[in-house]
């Protein structure tokens, strides 16, 4: 058969103009098993580590197991050497120190190991009706709707009158009771109908049902929370106070699974950021002699805006990083002057049922790979880092030489809402800082779904970067 000779202006196309095609189509069969069975143990993280404090056990855990060690202030560390550090049980830094000097600035991978969900109030635990609930004040952005009817596990700890801790992970184990949120039927919802859609379900009908069976007595009122408080006595040993001193968060119980026929995505509670979690987890602990020196930082306090001890805009992190660059003689701030960052969350994946916020030419779509953010924020870029023109090129380049499937993606239309990352926070300590992650569908809802393909591709974008030798 003759060639088919291309036309001018099919060579010009072709030449110039861009031509992103599914990502699916641009892996060879090896990467997209590869793909597949690097989602397997994401979706084990995912079932273990369901709150920030479960997935630091978990991630100390896996470190260990790759030889990882708990950092020693002071200590002078040598290429190769692995460890990892703890903040207050609910962020972790995990350090792999590089050939080059600290002071050439190190390579930081940033992701969020919180998630929306609903922590018990301090007082939680009342009785209405002859039922048993927990009253509980909700965390991060959620749609409040979604939560009722929805099968929840309790996780968390009690700080006891004598100091002493119990830790509360119950929902999860086959067997385990579980906890819901009711709601009205449809029957008799007319009234309910009619509220405007942030109020369809209000924060302060967001109940949990935790029990029903009263306390067999006649003198006292209250017999079904009595009888509660008198299992809750008999399992933890703790009093009614007790829950005063606790964090108790209730999440979805239900596992992570593939969805649709061919398995392509992954569909869990708290995607949004234990993807970036794992992927930027995962290549920490692969790596082995890197020439810069690289950290992974998993953090806390995301979906409420980063404040707090175990944010990121407090000062844990440039703390360690002193620490580490003084035992070289180096200044921290010269250390990250130097530094480079992937601010490692989510983005939205452009949703075809819901596609009025979304901006096409500018919106991520799942199984295009990774997604490369320049800014975030709202409204006229407020609240964002922005990462500089030179940065962006410089990831580019690094993703294209290495064959990463990447997109880019804004956080939909302009003006349509907005978001914000832990980018800026970074940022603010002077790293160059752009925003690297995973597209999601129905992000922040009970169950989010993200691509198997886009997951890997996110672990090897970091793999790349914590690689990539000095400038
Ligand atoms: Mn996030
Ligand atoms: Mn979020």
């Amino acid at each position: 058969m003759a060639d088919k000779k291309k036309t001018k202006a099919e060579e010009l196309a072709e030449k110039l103009l861009s031509d992103k095609k599914n990502g699916i189509l641009r892996a060879d069969d090896k990467e997209i098993a590869a793909a597949d069975d690097f989602n397997e143990g994401y979706k084990a993280f995912l079932n273990t580590a369901k709150t920030e404090r479960e997935a630091v056990c978990e991630i100390v855990r896996l470190a260990e197991a790759k030889g990882f060690k708990a950092f020693e202030r002071g200590k002078k560390y040598k290429a190769g050497d692995k460890f990892y550090f703890v903040n207050r049980n609910k962020a972790v830094i995990l350090t792999v120190m590089g050939k080059q000097d600290i002071s050439k600035g190190i390579r930081l991978a940033a992701a969020h190991i919180d998630s929306p969900r609903l922590d018990m109030k301090q007082n939680p635990l009342y009785e209405d009706k002859e039922i048993a609930y927990f009253k509980t004040h909700y965390y991060g952005g959620i749609k409040k709707y979604q939560w009722p009817t929805v099968p929840l596990s309790l996780h968390g700890v009690i700080i006891k009158g004598d100091g002493s801790k119990v830790t509360v992970r119950i929902g999860e184990d086959e067997g385990d009771p579980v906890f819901c949120i009711s709601d009205i039927l449809p029957h008799l919802a007319d009234s309910q109908y009619k509220r405007p859609a942030p109020q369809l379900i209000r924060g302060e009908e967001l109940n949990i049902i935790v029990g029903s069976r009263p306390f067999k007595d006649d003198k006292i009122s209250n017999k079904v929370k009595l009888n509660i408080m008198a299992i809750l006595n008999e399992k933890y040993g703790i009093v009614e106070d007790d829950l005063i001193s606790a964090e108790l968060e209730a999440v979805p119980a239900f596992k992570a699974v593939d969805v649709g026929f061919d398995r392509s995505m992954v569909g869990s509670y708290g995607q949004d950021d234990r993807v970036c979690a794992y992927t930027s987890l995962m290549a920490i602990l692969d790596i082995k002699k890197p020439d810069m020196t690289c950290m992974t930082v998993l953090t806390d306090k995301e979906e409420t805006g980063s404040d707090g001890n175990t944010g990121l805009n407090s000062s844990y992190l440039p703390y360690f990083i002193n620490d580490l660059a003084a035992v070289y003689g180096a200044q921290g701030y010269n250390v990250m002057s130097n530094s480079e960052c992937l601010s490692a969350d989510v983005n939205a994946a452009v949703d075809p049922t819901f596609a009025e916020p979304f901006e096409i030419r500018n919106a991520s779509q799942i199984n295009y790979g990774v997604v490369a953010t320049k800014f975030t924020g709202a409204r006229g870029k407020s609240g964002t880092s922005d990462a500089s023109a030179e940065f962006v090129g410089r990831v580019r380049n690094l993703f294209d030489k290495h064959n990463i499937i990447w997109q880019t993606g804004e956080l939909g239309k302009v003006d349509a809402g907005g978001g914000g990352t832990v980018a800026q926070y970074i940022a603010n300590l002077d790293f160059d800082v752009i925003d690297v992650g995973v597209p999601v569908l129905s992000m922040h809802a009970p169950f989010e779904i993200t691509s198997k393909l886009d997951n890997y591709m996110a672990y090897r974008s970091f793999v790349v970067f914590f690689e990539d030798p000095a400038k």
